[in-house]
């Protein structure tokens, strides 16, 4: 039996990939969405996303992204399960491989995103989801009227900071200098917030186990190496995100982050390969600049397939 050559086969069904998905199939392409899990990647874990237009009271994040793929479906667009372990994108039909398929197209787009950076430091991973969390807005509510520490100074930590604080007792944001990386509209509302307590030139030193679950945490002062341990139930951890780009085993240019090197025309090193959403090089990753990207990779995917 001959195999199937897509037009176009997507790697990742979060919001760009399902954008790119929408527009190659109602323009006619045959389209495959290979994803991981289930659509929506990192937005899915959001529960109300606000800065998407056309929602004027927010939409959950989970739902959203089941209504992309649905939209995508509509126009035909198929989608198959599995994590991608490996690619071949040189040559007029690449291929993209699961453990247990391989795919053909004529043309790729990498949509894999970024998944939230670990701080590398004991229990992190052993007390995920019983009090380490790299989700606010998923995870926050569990925490009313408890005491939580959020780790970062970027725009993740701080937003995540004020959202906690109008949940929980306190917050304290600690973070490894002293001065926050987050644009500068968020710093008046944290700094009036009366339960948010900064930390300020502090690493995680250690994570504390009480019953199975986050009982403290202890912070180092980089300046002078003091220790402070600091009463909490729960750790936020918003210290950046990295891209899922280990898999293309630097067949793709890639930058030191590890992001795939792309500019607006989401076009990457190779012919007939496009890079879209957090995954690449770009300013802002946001929903809506990661479904931007699904349309113009199209754009010139198909101009690319004549
Ligand atoms: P980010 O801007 O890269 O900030 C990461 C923060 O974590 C920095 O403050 C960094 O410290 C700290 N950090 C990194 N590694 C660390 C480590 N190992 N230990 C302790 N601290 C560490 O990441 P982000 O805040 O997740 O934001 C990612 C992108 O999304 C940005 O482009 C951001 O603007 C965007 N975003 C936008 C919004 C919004 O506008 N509504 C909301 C969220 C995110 P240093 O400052 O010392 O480097």
């Amino acid at each position: 039996m001959e195999e199937r050559i897509y037009d176009i086969i997507i790697i990742g069904g979060g919001p760009a990939g399902y954008s790119a998905a929408l527009y190659a199939a109602r323009a006619g392409l045959d389209t495959l969405v290979v994803e991981r899990m289930s659509a929506g990647g990192q937005m899915a874990l959001t529960d109300i996303i606000d800065n998407y237009p056309g929602f004027e009271n927010g939409v959950d994040g989970f739902e959203l992204g089941m209504k992309m793929q649905q939209g995508a479906q509509r126009f035909g667009a198929k989608t198959e399960y599995g994590e991608v372990v490996g690619v071949d994108l040189e040559g007029a039909v690449k291929s993209v491989s699961t453990a247990s398929k391989t795919f053909y197209g004529r043309t790729v787009v990498i949509a894999t995103g970024a998944n939230p950076r670990e701080l590398g430091v004991e229990n992190e991973s052993k007390l995920l989801g019983r009090g380490v969390h790299y989700c606010a807005h998923c995870d926050g509510r569990f925490y009313k009227d408890k005491t939580v520490i959020v780790v970062g100074g970027g725009n993740s930590a701080v937003s995540d900071a004020l959202y906690l604080s109008r949940i929980v007792k306190k917050v304290y944001l600690v973070h490894r200098r002293d001065a926050l990386r987050a644009t500068r509209i968020y710093h008046e509302p944290l700094m009036k917030a009366e339960n948010v307590e900064f930390v300020w030139n502090s690493r995680v030193a250690e994570i504390h186990e009480s019953n199975g679950r986050v009982g403290g945490v202890t912070v180092l002062d980089v300046n002078d190496g003091n220790k402070r341990l600091i009463d909490c139930d729960g750790l936020f951890i918003s210290i950046g995100r990295q891209p899922v780009t280990a898999f293309l085993r630097d067949s793709v240019k890639l930058d030191a982050q590890g992001y795939i090197v792309a500019d607006e025309t989401t076009k990457t090193n190779i012919d007939g390969v496009y890079a879209v959403g957090d995954v690449r090089t770009k300013v802002l990753r946001q929903v809506v600049t990661a479904v931007s990207d699904g349309a113009v990779a199209v754009h010139y995917a198909e101009e690319y397939l004549g």
